[in-house]
């Protein structure tokens, strides 16, 4: 990176006159104007004026800047930024699927009802479920989707009531936040120690209010849940049902079902498990699966097979209405089916257990140096609780920065809530030994530098071109406009 270029803005090097680039001809003769004059610009826009090279540095520089799994290791637990493996591009931008229309015909748009339908089938075998709609948006967006359908379960009992969800204190925020957005009130109930589930914590929170309890597993620690068949039992004879947050489905491709566990509801994240590019909010999808019996309450539309082999697309009554405009994200479905048909089976089973060898390697690597709160064999993650040697001061935030200073990616941090330094470290399965390892040694040599410079440590990141944003301001007024850098100066 170009230092001096960096400091500058591409609006500071604008020079009168100069130009870098040349907009091809409308074909538009005349004074012909086809917009109203009330939207007609009356002042020339204030861009800047570079020559063709600044212009491709400034675009060049700005993608540099961006850090992703195709520049670096991406440990970011609980988000599985696994490789995206750049055939399902391809499969997604063909032009039969790229150029279909959301309201074309269903005989002029089989193709892409079959992709809909075979990624649906796929997912309720992967799940153990019976239906699938792929028409959310994101996780959050499914849980919200799979909560209506529990209310309209129970609504259609005549048990309006119902109006609890129960989620443990170790749930992922957006848990609570569906169940709100739902209309649900939350419970939560306190994990044990060891992070799992206490169904005896749980039986008095059991009542006839409860619509659902929501769990992840393995856990947000990426400990697997072991007593799943007795909470869904006492669940289910509580008249509520269980859903399955599925963010945490990547080790158990293959190996188990949360269907077969006993949850009734479940979403996928597709960009995290089925391996589709994500990051700074999406582009993401969320299927909902759910189990015989549940399926008349899915969302319109959703893709049926037709006795003679061809494909509709329908809406029935008993749904809970279109969570979507039409089906959902078309592109991200169709590089998840592309990885699923190329893993295969057998290529999946694969994928979950070198996970979960991977997450189990770098822990055993590094508990020495950092403060393991849970022991034993975890799943594809697993969290520590910053430094073990809290004397010198250094914590989880320091670290993660110091890690940019390294080239990675942070891990995510202090999520869960159940520790205080919480660094929660998720490496996916595709990464090779060799990144592993450099990985370990890098934060080994970071355990050293608090130890011989804590002050170093804390001062970190020194070689990224900012340094510490205001993380809750950059979330809530970002600057995303030179004017706004300029006022913000200004003021
Ligand atoms: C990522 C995640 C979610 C939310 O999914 P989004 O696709 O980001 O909306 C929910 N629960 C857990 C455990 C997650 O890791």
């Amino acid at each position: 990176m170009n230092s001096t270029y960096y400091g500058r803005l591409i609006f500071e090097l604008s020079k009168e006159g100069r130009r870098g680039c040349s907009l091809p001809d409308t074909g538009v003769k005349g004074d012909y104007a086809p917009l109203p004059d009330n939207l007609l610009r009356t002042k020339t826009p204030a861009l800047p004026r570079v020559d063709e090279p600044t212009l491709v540095r400034h675009y060049h520089n700005m993608s540099a800047n961006n850090f992703g799994v195709d520049s670096g290791f991406y440990p970011l637990g609980s988000c599985t930024m696994k490789y995206n493996p750049k055939i399902n591009e391809e499969v997604a931008a063909l032009e039969g699927f790229t150029a279909v229309h959301p309201l074309q015909p269903d005989y002029a748009s089989q193709g892409s009802l079959e992709a809909y339908y075979t990624l649906c089938r796929a997912l309720a075998e992967i799940g153990g479920m019976s239906e699938f709609t792929l028409n959310p948006f994101a996780g959050a967006h499914g849980e919200l989707t799979g909560l209506m359908v529990i209310r309209a379960y129970h609504q259609s009992r005549g048990d309006d009531k119902r109006r609890v969800v129960i989620v443990p204190d170790s749930a992922h925020g957006t848990n609570p936040a569906s169940a709100a957005v739902a209309g649900l009130k939350v419970v939560e109930v306190k994990s044990r120690p060891d992070g799992t589930l206490d169904v005896e914590a749980l039986r008095p929170l059991l009542n006839d209010e409860v619509a659902a309890v929501m769990m992840t597993n393995p856990n947000t620690l990426g400990i697997f849940e072991t007593d799943i068949p007795e909470i869904a039992k006492a669940v289910h004879e509580a008249g509520a049902l269980m859903y399955y947050d599925g963010a945490n489905l990547n080790p158990l491709l293959g190996v188990a079902r949360p269907g077969d566990m006993g949850f009734d509801v479940m979403h996928i994240n597709l960009h995290k498990t089925f391996s589709t590019p994500h990051g700074g909010g999406g582009p993401g999808s969320g299927p909902v699966g759910v189990r015989k019996g549940l399926e008349q309450f899915l969302p319109n539309p959703r893709v049926v097979r037709n006795a003679d082999g061809t494909f509709s697309l329908t809406d029935t009554d008993t749904a809970l209405g279109s969570v979507s405009a039409t089906l959902g994200n078309f592109a991200v479905q169709l590089k998840a089916l592309a990885y699923i048909l190329t893993l295969g089976a057998s290529g999946l089973m694969e994928a979950g257990s070198l996970a979960t060898l991977n997450a189990n390697y770098i822990k055993e690597s590094l508990k020495d140096k950092y403060l393991l709160p849970i022991e034993g064999v975890c799943k594809h993650e697993f969290v520590f609780d910053g430094l073990a040697d809290k004397s010198t001061g250094v914590t989880t935030l320091n670290i993660a920065k110091r890690l940019l200073d390294y080239g990675y990616h942070a891990p995510t941090i202090y999520f869960p809530l159940l520790f205080h330094e919480s660094l929660m470290i998720e490496p996916t399965e595709t990464e090779s030994k060799e990144t592993l390892d450099q990985f370990i040694d890098t934060m080994c040599t970071i355990a050293d530098e608090a130890a011989s410079d804590p002050d170093m440590v804390k001062a970190a990141p020194h070689t990224t071109p900012v340094r510490r944003p205001d993380d809750t301001q950059a979330a809530l007024t970002p600057k995303v406009t030179y004017s706004d850098l300029i006022a913000d100066a200004d003021a």
